[in-house]
């Protein structure tokens, strides 16, 4: 092992750097039986088959199961074997248990009583499944399966109308214990993300792989009543301590015509909270860099803001515990059909939403190889990132990732979103750009195994500094 060695480059050592490079590709493509290119180099050819193994069929399969309970509303009766919220959470365990031997499923269970939009004392249960990685790092897919209907929907809320439509839901029952069964068939919102996280741990638990980070494939409720499941587990995962890195949440992904008739099957958006460079922004650019790579017929779109206005969802939730988190959103909506009776299988494009399980299955099962981000901050919660030796040069430094074999540093000018320029620089931590500088450049660096696996980059940031404030007046 090399670590700590200091990576000066002058041209001559580029090229060494470069010669490193494809060292690591070459290892990559040998292991690849099939039809590979040169640009299919950097892909592995596992994480390849993994991607195709997503089915149209099954989603159609599990969507259509979730239609038949009619509601699942966090409020709705839990006695049933066929109809509301019990029996879908018992369906949605059974079928994830069916898949592998490899996968834990259980419910996360919270007790919470009357508050907010929880009407009544309730048990919530997350539906959970855990393939255990080499590391307890976790990585999660996940959606929402509780469903709303109300009066005119979503789009009634939008156009700030009155509900005067006569397909509408029935009103919430006046008896605040009593279940709330109306029909809410929420096929897009959010069967649609429910079936591609049931789906993604089919085809992960089944793929063979020894993931390096432990993945968990997580079904939310509470979600319509203020992201209840999503804040009680992350609760949960800061008192216990529980190592997430990263959260891939989907949320209404499933339809490709707007209500407007405006229709795009062909990209999806990416929402992350800032600042610019936080690490739920950084993991939508790895999502766009990988997820691009694996799926390239399908173009993900970040957008520089938590979520769509005056809208929420569950990757929220952990944000605002400190968990870097990005939210899926078809980019066409149709706001009739949402927290409506008209949520139903019809307004589901199959294609659309497999293309958005692949970008998914692609970005997590990359990220869940890959070592961890190295961490690039002093322990006085500095950027390791100096001028030195000529006091005019980008010197970056990081600490090591266990199991990495190289690192990748980007950068990019200090006005834009996109990463402009990348170099590998082998299994250094050390590296000194000359002549760069420091004060023009957004830098990042991400942590690479020994098969070309990446993680998502790690941003050197000042942060933000606390006013001084100072005394005016007598003297
Ligand atoms: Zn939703």
């Amino acid at each position: 092992m090399t670590m700590n060695t200091n990576v000066r480059l002058k041209p001559d050592t580029t090229y060494v750097c470069a010669m490193r490079v494809m060292t690591v590709l070459v290892f990559v493509a040998s292991g690849f039986s099939g039809t590979a290119s040169a640009q299919d180099a950097d892909l592995d050819p596992r994480i390849v088959k993994l991607v195709a193994a997503i089915s149209e069929e099954r989603l159609e399969t599990i969507l259509k199961k979730l239609e038949t309970f009619e509601t699942r509303s966090t409020l709705s009766s839990t006695t049933s074997s066929t109809r509301g919220i019990g029996a879908a959470r018992e369906w949605i365990l059974q079928e994830m248990r069916s898949y592998s031997p490899k996968l834990q499923v259980s419910f996360d269970v919270h007790h919470v009583p009357k508050q907010g939009r929880i009407t009544r004392d309730i048990e919530l249960r997350n539906v959970m499944a855990i393939l255990p990685g080499k590391s307890a790092r976790r990585i999660y897919v996940s959606g929402h399966y509780d469903t709303v209907a109300r009066p005119g929907g979503q789009g009634v809320t939008n156009s700030g109308g009155p509900a005067r439509d006569p397909d509408a839901a029935t009103p919430p029952p006046i008896d605040p214990n009593a279940p709330l069964d109306n029909r809410a068939p929420g096929v897009n919102d959010d069967g649609s993300g429910t079936a591609l996280t049931i789906e993604l741990a089919r085809v992960f638990s089944q793929s063979g792989i020894d993931f390096e980070a432990t993945l968990v494939f997580m079904c939310h409720a509470g979600e319509e009543q203020g992201l209840v499941g999503a804040r009680l587990h992350a609760q949960k995962a800061v008192a216990e301590h529980i190592p997430i890195e990263a959260i891939f949440n989907n949320d209404i992904v499933g339809n490709d015509k707007g209500g407007n008739g405006i229709i795009d099957g062909a990209t999806i958006r990416v929402y992350s909270e800032g600042p610019e460079d936080s690490p739920s922004r950084e993991l939508a650019r790895f999502v766009q860099r990988w997820g691009g790579r694996y799926v390239p017929s399908h173009r993900v779109r970040p957008m520089a803001r938590p979520d769509r206005f005056g809208r929420g969802g569950d990757h929220s939730a952990y944000n605002q515990l400190g968990f870097t988190a990005v939210g899926f959103r078809e980019s066409r909506e149709n706001f009739t059909r949402q927290h409506d009776v008209r949520d139903t299988f019809e307004g589901i494009s199959l294609p659309y939403l497999a293309q958005n399980s692949r970008v998914n299955a692609a970005s997590a099962a990359t990220l869940a190889l890959a070592p961890p981000p190295p961490t690039v901050m002093s322990e006085r919660g500095q950027p390791l990132m100096t001028r030195a030796p000529s006091g005019y040069d980008a010197n970056l430094r990081w600490n090591a990732s266990p199991g990495a074999a190289a690192y990748r540093i980007f950068w990019r000018d200090a006005w834009g979103p996109d990463w402009q320029h990348d170099l590998l620089v082998g299994n250094a931590t050390n590296v000194v750009l000359p002549n760069m500088q420091i004060d023009d450049y957004v830098f990042g660096v991400a942590a690479i195994d020994a098969q070309g696996h990446e993680s998502f980059v790690t941003a050197y940031v000042t942060p933000p500094r606390a006013n001084t404030a100072i005394r005016s007046g007598q003297y």
